[in-house]
């Protein structure tokens, strides 16, 4: 029996190039022809014809399907809902803009055969993007993988394959605003990298202005660092090693004058009210960690449990 790959394309105002979009996906599923394919296009909130284009693709074929959001919700949970909608044993994430080549799912699919789990597509390079967009994307990446204990791999966006069970894993983490290439890293199983150059955007501009653009680098800061809100602390140590340094010179030289006084004991007051304020968001982060519910493990398998116990257990 053929093999189902359903493959997520969230759309906003892609109208000028949803017809290509289409196209490009028909022939790329006549090439492998050893699956069966659905695409799953998930509509967030399009103020253009995008909705449209879609329904009519969804009437002449129907591997076409058609998820439409109430309003725009974002990208992130756009991909979210398609992939509760995936119905496939392999799942792909691509972008409506041609940029991530569905050829490269091609290379995915063939890692996936070989037993891997999730194969994310890392960026070799890219083009037709501004300088700005490159460099900030390339610091932001190498610096979340400092800060976090979770290895999110980097220059990777959502272009990925997952098998069904790293979807159905994804698919029981409720957060509210997902950052969903993370969530993929922390879910784990085999994890691979296929390489490919992003290209230029066909049609249309970004759909990701600097507010989209910092406000998913903060989804994945905050979703998987507690880093900033112990930052306190440090701050708080220099500034107590700051006050203590500046006593003991005025110790050393006998010299106690009312200026200098208030500047170390202000140093030392602060660094203390710091370093409680590092300790209060020790305790939130935690307080955050739970309110995430994240499952606290993930088991890919067992052996040697009585089957009805393995079972009942996940
Ligand atoms: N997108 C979306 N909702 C949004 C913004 C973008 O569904 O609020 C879609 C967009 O149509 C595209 C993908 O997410 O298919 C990536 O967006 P874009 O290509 O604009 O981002 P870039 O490639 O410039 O980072
Ligand atoms: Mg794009």
């Amino acid at each position: 029996m053929q093999q189902l790959i359903s493959i997520v394309v969230p759309v906003y105002n892609e109208g000028d190039g949803l017809t290509a979009t289409f196209k490009v996906l028909r022939r790329f599923s006549h090439r492998l022809t050893q699956y069966q394919f659905e695409f799953i296009f998930v509509n967030d909130g399009s103020q253009d014809n995008s909705a449209t284009l879609i329904e009519q693709q969804a009437k002449q074929d129907s591997r076409f399907k058609l998820i439409n959001f109430s309003r725009n919700f974002g990208h992130q949970l756009a991909i979210t809902a398609g992939l509760r909608y995936a119905g496939g044993q392999a799942v792909a994430v691509m972008d409506a803009d041609l940029q991530d080549p569905p050829a490269v799912i091609g290379h995915m699919l063939k890692k996936w055969e070989a037993g891997y789990d999730v194969i994310y597509g890392q960026r070799e390079r890219r083009f037709g993007e501004t300088w700005f967009k490159r460099t900030s994307a390339k610091l932001f990446y190498r610096v979340l993988q400092h800060i976090t204990t979770t290895n999110i791999p980097v220059d990777t966006g959502d272009f990925r394959l997952m098998d069904q069970k790293v979807v159905r894993e994804l698919n029981r983490l409720g957060e509210p605003d997902p950052f969903v290439r993370g969530l993929v890293s922390w879910v784990g199983f085999k994890q691979t990298a296929v390489l490919y150059q992003r290209q230029e955007r066909k049609n249309g501009v970004s759909k990701y202005p600097l507010k989209k653009m910092v406000a998913l680098a903060m989804a994945g800061i905050t979703s998987f660092s507690t880093l900033p809100l112990k930052l306190a602390y440090w701050t708080g140590g220099v500034a107590i090693v700051t006050g203590l340094i500046g006593f003991n010179v005025m110790l050393f030289r006998h010299s106690w004058q009312t200026n200098s006084l208030i500047i170390c004991s202000s140093f030392f007051l602060s660094g203390i009210i710091l370093v409680n304020l590092g300790l209060l968001g020790s305790y939130v982060g935690r307080i955050f960690n739970a309110a995430r519910q994240r499952p606290r493990y993930i088991i890919a398998s067992t052996q040697g449990f009585n089957q009805l116990i393995a079972q009942s257990h996940n």
